[in-house]
């Protein structure tokens, strides 16, 4: 296994390559390789000292998959598939990084990955049709098509909390975790968030820590794991129905009325809206989620996310659980989300995260009562006293969907910077490129199902259409492509109407932006469903790339080699 940049580009610097893909997470590796099978040069840029992206960066413990692990993976290649086996339910995340490096060796892909490498800018060189990018290393590589496989969640953040350079203990990072493992035993140890990582992180340490300090500034809704090892005979039955699995993976299946049919398991029934069911059924129905596992649960009722009354129900439900598991009654109190629908923030799926504060050796320590104040040189004072603590664990999230792109400076026609452009909110095409910026695309870009959606079969009908784009450009002779601003504009009013017909835009939340102060706060994620977001994307294609302008050669432009 090749780590760092043992291997080199193939392509000196100079060359004008076909496309440049910035990020080598589950997105970069697949176009690389989906660019390959067209016969294009491409070469990937990655910040990081090795390929997996997320997995590469999320090393704390407790970090797993929260969708089914036989389902989170590659559908595109049958070798990777026939290969490969999972051990657990929902796998951990040495696993998928394991699983994400075989599948870069499988397919040969470190030859053309630059690893270490963070692209600072890329701009577009309107006569020449380029891209020319820009990396920390201080060269620049020039391309037709410039792809951004810079992640959803990549851009981490650490809260504006005043003192945090002043703490003398250790400060760590959930998405930054340190390499070598960190000795919890008989600390004190102080965890900053409650989303789906602190939840994760916050059951690991405290069964290790002297005591763990948990400051929540809003409860989530949280919902069992139920995480197991796999079977042989289930991991040979899954791959025997891989391509029907794939076909309702692909059709958004997974989401909606859950029906997976892995073998073994019982299908789930189409969801009924609640008012089509007694209070028993209703119940009976969420119970059964419950014991299941896994995030399912948020779609029980059929209007579970357009229904404040259905809503209100399965939230309920949690809160009534959340008082069963939870002894203290204050504590319990505290750890009812109240002020927002449920699937408005991402839900939560976790192992023994309630119970964990059962034990005698946890604190919570709520925004409510007890607001953090400042990091001090020894701990972390709140409006009620000082909490002396030696680590601090920051699992305050992400500048999600346009953070890892607006860290770049991208500029495109004209010099528009996609700052600017973005100034009010991120605006796209699909998701999938932007008017301005022609021949860039963006793979899970905000206005596409992304994070609202099993991530790596998003990425991968991105890439597939991306890759048959750019056949369609090659196989016509033409210089590039671009969405129209009227394309464009009709998308981003599209993605708002579905949105705002759910309940999920409704809370402040990083879905539109509320965590990061100043960010404008719109909603950046189709939730129309993958299956009707592909069928869209398919039609556009077939339509001749409906909504986008085609670049044609000319004399100034070269066609696509
Ligand atoms: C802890 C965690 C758990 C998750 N669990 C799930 C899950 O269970 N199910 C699910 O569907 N999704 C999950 N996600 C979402 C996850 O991000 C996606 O599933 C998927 O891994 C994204 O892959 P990607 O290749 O698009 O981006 P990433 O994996 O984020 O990779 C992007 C890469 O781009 C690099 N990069 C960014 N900017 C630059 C730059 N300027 N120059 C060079 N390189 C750059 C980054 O270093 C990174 O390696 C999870 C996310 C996190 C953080």
């Amino acid at each position: 296994m090749t780590v760092g940049n043992a291997r080199t580009p193939s392509a000196p610097d100079g060359t004008i390559l076909d496309a440049i893909i910035i990020g080598a997470g589950f997105a970069g590796l697949y176009m690389l390789h989906r660019l390959r099978q067209s016969g294009l040069r491409a070469h990937v840029l990655e910040a990081a000292p090795d390929v997996g992206g997320t997995w590469y960066w999320n090393r704390y413990p407790g970090a797993r998959c929260d969708v089914e692990s036989v389902a989170y993976c590659y559908s595109f290649s049958p070798e990777i598939t026939a290969e490969w086996n999972w051990s657990e339910r929902f796998a951990t995340q040495p696993e998928i990084l394991d699983y994400i490096r075989f599948a870069a060796d499988r397919l040969d892909l470190r030859r053309d990955i630059r690893l270490n490498t963070r692209v600072t800018a890329a701009h577009y060189d309107e006569g020449a049709n380029l891209w020319r990018v820009t990396t920390d290393q201080g060269r620049t590589v020039t391309a037709r098509f410039c792809i951004a496989a810079t992640g959803c969640l990549s851009a981490s953040r650490l809260p504006d909390i005043p003192g945090i350079d002043r703490f003398k203990g250790q400060v760590i990072q959930s998405a930054n975790w340190p390499g070598q493992p960190v000795d919890f035993k008989d600390k004190r140890v102080g965890i900053i968030g409650t989303g789906s990582t602190g939840i994760q992180i916050i059951p690991v340490v405290a069964a290790q820590a002297g005591h763990t300090f948990v400051f929540q500034r809003t409860p989530a809704y949280s919902v069992p794991a139920r995480n197991a090892l796999l079977s042989d005979h289930y991991r040979a039955a899954v791959k025997d129905h891989f391509p029907e699995l794939t076909r309702q993976l692909r059709a958004g299946l997974i989401h909606g009325n859950s029906d997976l049919r892995i073998p073994g398991e019982e299908p789930l029934p189409p969801p009924l809206t609640a008012a089509q069911m007694t209070t028993e059924e209703q119940q009976a129905e969420l119970e059964r989620r419950w014991q299941r596992g896994g995030a399912w649960f948020m779609f029980t009722f059929a209007d579970q996310v357009f229904d404040k009354h259905a809503n209100e129900i399965a939230a309920e439900f949690i809160r009534t659980k959340i008082r069963q598991i939870v002894r203290d009654r204050t504590v319990a109190e505290k750890l009812c989300p109240t002020s927002y629908a449920i699937g408005a923030k991402r839900i939560c799926v976790d192992t023994d995260y309630y119970a964990t504060y059962n034990r005698p050796t946890v604190t919570l320590l709520d925004h409510g009562t007890d607001p953090i104040i400042e990091v001090t040189e020894t701990g972390i004072r709140t409006g009620k006293g000082d909490v002396d603590l030696d680590i601090i664990i920051f699992a305050t999230g992400f500048d999600a969907m346009t953070g890892a792109l607006l860290s770049m400076d991208i500029r495109g026609r004209d010099g528009l910077s996609l700052k600017q452009k973005w100034e009010s909110g991120p605006r796209t095409y699909l998701g999938l490129g932007m008017a301005g910026f022609p021949n860039l695309f963006t793979i899970t870009g905000p206005g596409s199902p992304s994070v609202f959606s099993n991530v790596v079969i998003s990425i991968e009908q991105h890439v597939e259409w991306i890759g048959d784009c750019l056949d369609h450009l090659r196989q016509r002779c033409l210089a590039g492509i671009e969405p129209t601003e009227a394309a464009e504009e009709e998308w981003v009013r599209h993605v708002g109407e579905v949105a705002n017909a759910t309940l999920i835009p409704t809370a402040k939340s990083w879905y539109v932006g509320a965590n990061i102060p100043g960010k404008p706060n719109v909603f950046m994620i189709y939730v129309g469903g993958v299956g009707a977001y592909r069928d869209i994307c398919d039609k556009v294609a077939a339509d001749g790339y409906r909504g986008f302008a085609l670049l044609p050669a000319d004399t100034n432009r070269e066609a696509v080699a």
